[in-house]
C-alpha cells in the first residue's frame, strides 16, 4: 500500500508527493500539485481537465490502481 508514496513526482515542480499534500489528478490520471496547477493555470497553460482534488492519501485511496505497477 505505501509503496507508490515516495516515488511519484509532481511533473510541474519535479518534487516527490507527500501523502499529505493536496494534489490534483487530471483525466489521463497524473497526479500533480494543486498549487503547481494552479500556478500553470494562471500563466494560461493549456491544462488537462481534472478530474479529482483532495489530499495525495485520499487520491491514492480512491484510485487503488495507483498501487499497482510493473513491479510486484
Ligand atoms: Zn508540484
Amino acid at each position: 500500500m505505501s509503496s507508490v508514496f515516495g516515488k511519484i513526482r509532481c511533473p510541474i515542480c519535479s518534487m516527490k508527493i507527500k501523502r499529505q499534500d493536496r494534489v490534483v489528478l487530471d483525466v489521463i490520471h497524473t497526479v500533480m500539485h494543486q498549487e503547481c496547477y494552479n500556478q500553470e493555470y494562471m500563466v494560461g497553460k493549456s491544462l488537462l481537465p481534472i478530474k479529482d482534488a483532495g489530499s495525495f492519501r485520499k487520491i491514492m485511496y480512491i484510485y487503488e490502481f495507483f498501487r499497482e505497477g510493473p513491479q510486484t
